[in-house]
């Protein structure tokens, strides 16, 4: 087996949906929760109070969630000065006591379980597999993590003297950090970024995403109580008009930002225009994904791993597929199975046990797709799309659609939600095909579906991704085994969950000492 960074360490074991011991007193617990009310507010709190929106469920609109609070202008300001002011202190406590802060977080998180699912599904829409998930991807952020702040900022490294001088290389954190993380990882993404932000020794304030703050707030909460200073982690509510607020603060050292690659430019230029040191930008944005089936391919293995990766998490991953080549000869009787799995989706309640596909995560996204797929219709271009059933009237669905195109060049954007574009290709013309999909600029993830080495080996060669899986789904990167990241429009890398992305938010320091 290959060495793992830490020997020893093993991701979180999740929740065993299929052990009806484990399963039953949590939808019992999960029950009980339908109904709470959560807030969620700045971590600091000002004179005057910011805007209050309520956070309804995707799934139906008409249930109300909680509250949140935005954070005002100068909420913002304070909450940078604190984190300044303790970042020195945070700094200095060394790798293995944030190390240790970390992985009380981490137990704590899966103390708090039920809570956890019941927001994913009820602010976020997420299936209660999708939530299980979730929380477990948020545990490994949290302790692989951990182990890179001992691994890294535990001890200096030794330099060599050539001269008799003793030389040695620390790291340590740049100063305060700022995330600003999506809906679609609401848990995962939101506390990732910030643990690393946290292990490499920098204060934080965290920006969720406007739709979905109280998953966040209870992530922050449990936080605190196991220890980790309130000012050294920052709750900062709001949308789009905050988070302008924190990254055109000069005292910001660097942002770690995931969402759409508009906003990462957008961050960008502000980073870029303001006084002060220069900023160091982590930006995770979108895809524009493909996977590459040959005639070699198993067909149910396709299947499964298509419709899964199309349709899993009602499409809102970056890493999702968005783009199906299908060599010709195998095209048609391909496309046909895809369909019936496609059929047989369960698409509804997010809280029931069998759903496959819950809602999309509110009315903006969702008539931006319809809009996509009116667009084609009136194209010309075959269309097919699931119904929905009644139960879905009061939410945010899009039915799982699938489109067949004839390049991925046709599409001009990420189409972030359940569905799923086809095209066909003639086995002579593989490379052109990795032309095409280099050509569209994003490089998240690629898929491909083939028994031949030398095509493996051709796509391996030229393809420009962050992420190529072969003979299995797309989604799901796991923590330490598959860094997850892309190049291009695709982001800045280094990988989340890799042995390279906490080093991003260390500075380093040279000392030289002449005997
Ligand atoms: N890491 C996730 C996966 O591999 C995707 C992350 C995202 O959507 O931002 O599916």
């Amino acid at each position: 087996l290959p060495a793992q960074i830490f020997p020893g360490r093993a991701n979180s074991a999740g929740v065993d949906l299929a052990d009806p011991l484990v399963r039953e007193p949590l939808m019992t617990k999960l029950a009980e929760l339908e109904s709470r009310q959560w807030e969620a507010a700045p971590t600091v709190r000002g004179q005057a109070a910011g805007e209050i929106a309520p956070i309804t469920s995707p799934h139906d609109t008409t249930r109300k969630v909680g509250t949140r609070r935005d954070a005002t202008a100068s909420e913002v300001a304070e909450a940078i000065t604190r984190a300044e002011a303790i970042q020195p202190g945070w700094n200095a406590l060394g790798g293995e006591r944030r190390a240790l802060l970390l992985e009380a977080a981490a137990d704590a998180f899966e103390a708090h379980t039920a809570e956890f699912i019941s927001l994913c599904q009820r602010e976020a829409g997420k299936t209660l597999v999708d939530s299980v998930l979730e929380l477990r991807e948020a545990v490994d952020f949290l302790r692989f993590y951990a182990g890179e702040a001992r691994r890294l900022f535990s001890r200096p490294i030794p330099l060599p003297g050539p001269t008799g001088e003793e030389n040695r290389l620390t790291l340590a954190g740049r100063g305060v950090f700022a995330t600003i993380s999506p809906w679609n990882f609401p848990l995962a993404i939101f506390i990732g970024p910030a643990a690393a932000a946290l292990a490499a020794g920098n204060a934080v304030v965290a920006k969720p995403a406007e739709q979905t703050p109280l998953i966040a707030a209870l992530a922050i909460r449990l936080c605190h109580e196991a220890g980790i200073p309130p000012e050294a982690l920052q709750l900062l509510t709001g949308a789009g008009e905050v988070g302008q607020l924190i990254t055109s603060d000069p005292r910001i050292a660097g942002v770690a930002f995931t969402g759409s690659t508009q906003t990462a430019q957008a961050i960008n230029r502000s980073l870029a225009a303001r006084e002060g040191p220069i900023a160091t930008l982590v930006a995770e944005t979108g895809g524009q994904n493909a996977m590459i089936v040959d005639s070699s391919a198993l067909p149910e293995q396709v299947t499964r791993d298509v419709v899964n990766s199309a349709f899993q998490s009602a499409g809102q991953r970056c890493s999702a597929l968005r783009v199906l080549y299908l060599q010709d000869e195998v095209a048609d009787e391909m496309l046909r199975m895809i369909k019936g799995g496609f059929e047989a989706l369960e698409i509804g309640d997010p809280a029931k046990l069998s759903t496959d596909v819950g809602p999309v995560i509110d009315e903006d996204a969702k008539a931006a797709l319809e809009r996509h797929i009116a667009r084609r219709k009136t194209e010309g271009l075959p269309v097919w799309r699931r119904d929905l059933p009644d139960v879905t009237a009061n939410g945010c669905f899009v039915a799982p659609t699938i489109i067949e195109i004839s390049s991925i060049k046709d599409l001009r954007r990420e189409n972030f939600g359940p569905v799923l574009h086809v095209a066909r290709f003639r086995g002579q013309d593989l490379e052109r095909v990795i032309e095409d999909i280099n050509s569209v600029g994003y490089g998240l993830t690629l898929g491909l579906h083939s028994r031949i080495a030398e095509t493996r080996r051709t796509v391996e060669r030229l393809a420009r991704v962050g992420n190529l899986y072969v003979n299995r789904n797309q989604i799901g990167a796991v923590v330490e085994s598959q860094p997850f990241g892309g190049e291009g429009l695709s982001g800045t890398g280094p990988k989340a969950g890799g042995p390279h992305y906490v080093l991003r938010f260390a500075t380093e320091r040279v000392v030289c000492i002449d005997t």
